[in-house]
């Protein structure tokens, strides 16, 4: 009887890791599928994918937001027609692996640990007035600018 529970406590073990597995992989395929959509662009016809879009927004003050080119800004929208080979390596928006996923969230994870630190230092400045305020340094651009004339 008691081997019959061992097997048994031993099968439902198995079966709840095997599930919590399987949960991880999905939830990561899902995510390399979400950052692998494919966007074109209504102005230039150019593709990109979702990652470019992550990390274009965070790196470029001059993105606007989401769905958007990251070549000229302008609207892009979500491509339904037929994905072929060439797309999967095309150098303007490769396909990422399983693999690439974890090197784009880290990369995105230190872009954003970079900007925290820059706000921080850009804080400290300011309170120490080692920085000029941005509205008194808009003045200062404004008497010199009068000045010139
Ligand atoms: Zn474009």
């Amino acid at each position: 009887m008691r081997i019959w529970l061992t097997i048994a406590g031993f099968l439902i073990a198995l079966f709840t890791v095997s599930t919590i597995v399987m949960d991880k992989i999905y939830s990561k395929r899902l995510e390399l599928d979400e950052m692998n959509l494919l966007y074109k662009c209504n102005e230039c016809g150019k593709l990109h994918r979702k990652y470019q879009e992550e990390i274009q927004i965070r790196l470029d003050k001059n993105y606007p937001s989401y769905h958007r080119c990251p070549h000229c800004y302008k609207p892009a929208s979500l491509y339904s027609g037929e994905e072929y080979p060439w797309m999967i390596t095309n150098p303007e928006a490769p396909k990422l692996r399983l693999r690439d996923l974890r090197k784009i969230k880290k990369l995105i994870h230190d872009v954003e640990q970079y900007r925290k630190m820059d706000r921080s230092i850009e804080k400290f400045l300011y309170y120490y007035r080692i920085l000029p305020a941005k509205e008194k340094s808009k003045k200062n651009q404004a008497e010199m600018d009068n000045r010139r004339l």
